[in-house]
């Protein structure tokens, strides 16, 4: 296996490493829950998607969610888990206002997946990543501080939703690195659509264990678990925060106190929140209600022939496939749903180059300024092909066709109609050009007699204003020529 070289410099000048395992929560992208068949959707009115067997009442019994295991199968197929056959659901018994059963159900000691691996791309390099484990379990309610005041509100539309929970083993040695192993995590849970990644909507919830030991030492030091950071740059500022604390603490001869600590973003502290529970306070115990999960060979092997290509499979292949610089390659497989427009526009024969700069040019800015993802744009891989075929017939100029573009997202016409109904078409026709120059021209004696004696670089400044005269639609290699002949008079 092959370490990244740590980067965490001062902490190895100290003569100290650090040590960072990440546990990660992904809410799966299911329409029902876990174990009843309530909404998983986010942001109806409170407690409105709740029944008996997620509010935990007397004799309600679970029924597991095919849909979800399946997801969770391609994660740890992904992840390049052993997903095992048969596995079992626990009750981690513990008491919270946000938890009506008094339990959630978890795996514990016989989890779904084991033995995963991912490599990272780090500033260093590849950086495998062993994976501990991935489990499916299910999520709890919602405490809310901000509606009642003086009092905390509880809404349990999400207690039950699906969950995995994917566990690393404590192989990151810096806050860098767990950033960009995070972001790529992310990044290959888009493109399974196991989930939709959601940070703010709470989709996706990192805990971060951290320790430090001397450098070269293969033992592991006493952690703390770090909570509540909401961003990717929380995560890399929190560890950053906690690696330098318990670096100070060790230097004045402390130790290192096993704890859960919570993420102050204003602040840019961590607080202690509670000395750590250890497992045996959960009092897991194999749940009664669930018989073990049952995932047959057949379906592991029919879900692995399904796993679309990942991010840097996909990376790859647009490369190879259509000759587009690595940097068009990466922007393009940053978002599957980006990846997916721009092959069905080069699948529609548009000239690969051409269709890279559209879609990550033009397009992405349409589409970022209105605030609609791609995957459900007005304008179609169909249209923009359309468009793009016109600039290479003539019959628009590339500066009118990005004028063009807008246009057929506000009017929901395609580009051929746009340049019809708003007389875009580029002109070709000499004479009519010919009256342009000659405008100009006229407008203009001085810079020509300047032109003559010598100052060749005002071919541009006429250029520019026959282009202005015919407001952007002549064909500009026609007036470039027809404008040479004319001044050489
Ligand atoms: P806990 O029982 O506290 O949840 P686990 O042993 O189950 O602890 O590990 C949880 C996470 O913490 C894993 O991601 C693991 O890699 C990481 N981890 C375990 N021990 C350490 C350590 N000493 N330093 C940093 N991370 C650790
Ligand atoms: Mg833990």
């Amino acid at each position: 296996m092959s370490r990244g070289r740590s980067s965490g410099g001062a902490v190895q000048a100290a003569g100290y490493e650090a040590v960072i395992g990440l546990e990660v929560h992904v809410q799966l992208r299911t329409a029902e829950k876990l174990f009843c068949a309530d909404s998983t959707r986010f942001g109806d009115a409170p407690n409105t998607n709740v029944c008996p067997v997620c509010l935990g009442l007397p004799g309600a019994l679970p029924v597991v969610n095919p849909e979800a295991v399946d997801l969770a199968v391609r994660a740890a197929v992904a992840f390049g888990c052993t997903i095992h056959e048969s596995s079992v659901f626990a009750r981690k018994n513990y008491f919270y206002p946000d938890l009506p059963k008094g339990y959630q159900i978890s795996q514990f000691e016989a989890p779904l997946a084991t033995a995963g691996r991912f490599a990272v791309e780090t500033a260093y390099g590849e950086t495998e990543i062993r994976i501990r484990r991935i489990h499916l379990e299910e999520d709890a309610g919602k405490l809310i501080h901000d509606r009642i005041a003086g009092s905390t509100a509880v809404d349990l539309n999400r207690a039950g939703t699906p969950l995995i929970e994917l566990v690393s083993e404590p192989d990151l040695r810096n806050a860098r690195d767990a950033r960009a192993y995070l972001q790529q995590v992310k990044h290959v849970l888009e493109y399974l659509d196991v989930s939709d990644c959601n940070m703010e909507e709470g989709s996706l919830r990192v805990d971060a264990n951290i320790s430090i030991r001397p450098s070269g030492s293969t033992g592991l030091g006493t952690k703390t678990e770090v909570k509540n950071m909401n961003s990717f740059s929380n995560v890399e500022r929190a560890l950053t925060v906690e690696i330098r604390r318990q670096r100070a603490a060790v230097r004045q001869g402390e130790a290192v106190e096993h704890q859960t600590l919570l993420w102050d973003e204003t602040r840019g502290e961590v607080r202690p929140m509670r000395s750590k529970e250890e497992s045996h306070d959960y009092r897991y115990f194999p749940e009664p209600d669930l018989p073990p999960l049952v995932v047959p060979p057949g379906r592991i092997d029919e879900i692995r022939r399904g796993l679309p290509d990942l991010p840097k499979a996909r990376r790859e292949r647009l490369q190879r496939a259509f000759g587009i610089p690595a940097y068009d390659a990466g922007v393009l497989t940053s978002e599957r749903a980006l990846a997916d427009y721009y092959e069905k526009v080069v699948g529609l024969g548009t000239e690969p180059k051409e269709a890279s700069n559209w879609v990550m040019g033009p397009l992405l800015a349409l589409a970022k300024a209105v605030d609609t993802p791609l995957g459900a744009f007005p304008v179609t891989p169909g249209d923009l092909a359309g468009l793009i075929g016109l600039v290479g017939s003539g019959a628009i100029s590339r500066r009118v066709a990005k004028d063009v573009l807008p246009r057929m997202l506000e009017r929901g016409r395609s580009a051929a109609e746009i340049v019809e109904e708003d007389g875009l078409a580029q002109i070709r026709d000499d004479d009519r050009i010919g009256v342009w120059i000659a405008e100009v021209l006229a407008r203009h004696p001085k810079e020509i007699e300047r032109f003559r004696a010598g100052e060749r670089r005002l071919q541009g400044f006429f250029m520019g204003q026959v282009m202005k005269a015919s407001r952007g639609k002549a064909d500009p290699s026609r007036v470039s020529r027809l404008l040479a002949e004319r001044l050489r008079g």
